[in-house]
């Protein structure tokens, strides 16, 4: 029986590229690799990457220089680039980096095994179309065999939002769904491989209508039908945008047991102008009356966002109106960058803060942030949060799980399997994790 062959991935960016890298990862397993941690073993390197901040496109160039030297150690060694890079440089990957064989886009990842063929034969194999056809659907089956409690399911991709500062509808395409009872399978497949906790992936998740048994049906109507797969426990979803909240999506969060208690709502910015520069096409007020109802029907909801500081004509009042809302709405965990002007983006034309400034607000709004998180966690302390358990911890006996909440807690463990829920009692908290006692 021949060997098998080596492969190492390298994903950078969002949970999608996560969900895409296990994907391609099973697609090459039937041409014959495995997986390897050691990019040194490696028969094939594969960089599936993001280019959604500055100089996503340099830092690959320069990663890609860095295997020169085992190129040379091993001429059959095979390089591939994939994701959002790969669809917005195309060709251009391999002008620049003549060792690179393969350049796929996040879109047509499914003809992997027919590339791998052109590659074999010594040719360079380019694929960045947005096929009419669904590529899932002609992905090879998902394996058998046991895996983490935890899985991504992609549901939604794509974004026909076209905020002026993203990159996404360029490199991702036009919003598609896929249709539920082909999620409903792989939920049911996932579950068989031993997970118990699916989040449901989109670039705009809660914008999902996919083609139920009764026409189309929005994500509360396809929680609704995961809610009913037996050995699913926990359902979440990302990223939603404020303007698609459907009632029945947060009613669910007071009714689905299985509905977890968080969720990551990004605003970008807390001023009206800004919004309405960035084409978000909402308003601060709009978003925190969301946040309400949320609340609403799940007092205990942890929020998430994403903030992005330093906008194109942002004054010291507009980001003072940013710090306003986070005020308002206190959140439990958050992302915060820089701006990064995008080529090919309509903000991409607009003239720049200045960086030093703009350096000085994330940083006033990143403490912010923190101060936030820190006190969420420090709530926790004395509660009794499910935790499922995903892994072993650093200390002998310790296992590592994550609450309903998304914190990561650890707790002595002494007979808890992967994938066990266990009630845990919050007993202290540590920068980015709690400690808890089993009970
Ligand atoms: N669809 C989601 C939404 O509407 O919020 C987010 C998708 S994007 C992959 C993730 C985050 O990256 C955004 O929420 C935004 O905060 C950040 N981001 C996107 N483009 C950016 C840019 N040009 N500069 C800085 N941050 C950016
Ligand atoms: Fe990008 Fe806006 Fe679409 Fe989110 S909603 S992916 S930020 S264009």
């Amino acid at each position: 029986m021949s060997e098998k062959k080596k492969l190492f991935i390298k994903t950078w960016g969002c949970q999608m590229n996560v969900y895409d890298s296990e994907r391609m990862a099973e697609s090459l397993g039937h041409e014959g690799y495995e997986p390897t941690e050691k990019v040194e073993d490696a028969d094939m390197i594969l960089l599936n990457t993001c280019h959604i901040r500055e100089k996503a496109a340099e830092k690959i160039y320069s990663e890609l220089g860095r295997f020169k030297g085992l190129k040379a150690d091993n001429p059959d060694l095979k390089i591939g680039v994939a994701g959002c890079v790969a669809q917005a440089e195309g060709g251009e990957i391999i002008r620049r980096q003549p060792m690179v064989d393969l350049v796929v886009g996040p879109q047509t990842y499914h003809r992997l095994p027919k590339m791998m063929e052109t590659v074999k034969q010594g040719k360079r194999a380019l694929d960045t179309d947005f096929p009419e056809e669904d590529k899932f659907e002609h992905l090879k089956l998902r394996p058998k065999a046991k895996r983490a409690p935890a899985a991504f399911l992609t549901v939604q991709e794509g974004c026909d939002k076209f905020c002026a500062f993203c990159v996404v509808p360029y490199t991702r395409g036009a919003e598609v769904s896929r249709p539920v009872e082909r999620i409903i399978r792989e939920a049911n497949e996932l579950v068989e491989r031993g997970v118990r906790e699916i989040t449901l992936l989109g670039q705009n998740v809660n914008a999902y209508h996919g083609q139920g048994p009764k026409g189309t049906m929005g994500l509360a109507g396809l929680i609704a039908e995961l809610d009913k797969v037996d050995g699913l426990e926990r359902i979440r979803y990302t990223t939603s945008h404020p303007n698609d909240m459907e009632d029945a999506l947060i009613e669910a969060h007071g009714t689905c047991a299985k509905l977890m208690p968080y969720l990551h709502l990004p605003v970008q910015s807390g001023s009206d102008k800004i919004l309405k520069r960035m084409n978000r096409n909402h308003t601060a007020e709009s978003y925190l009356r969301v946040i309400e109802r949320f609340r609403e029907a799940r007092p205990d909801i942890l929020l998430s966002g994403d903030f992005i500081v330093g906008f194109p004509e942002e004054t010291d009042q507009d980001f003072e109106d940013t710090m306003a809302l986070v005020r308002e709405v206190h959140y439990g965990q958050a992302y915060s960058f820089c701006y990064s002007s995008r080529p090919g983006t309509p903000a991409a034309e607009r003239a720049l803060v200045d960086p030093q400034v703009a350096k000085e607000r994330l940083h006033r709004l990143q403490e912010l942030l923190w101060e936030q998180q820190r006190q969420t966690q420090t709530d926790m302390i004395g509660r009794t949060v499910s935790v499922m358990f995903e892994k072993p911890g650093r200390i002998e006996g310790q296992m590592i799980g994550k609450s309903g909440y998304l914190h990561a807690v650890h707790a002595a463990a002494e007979g808890v399997q992967v994938g066990d829920i266990r009630d845990v009692k919050i007993i202290a908290t540590e920068s980015n994790s709690l400690t808890g006692e089993i009970l």
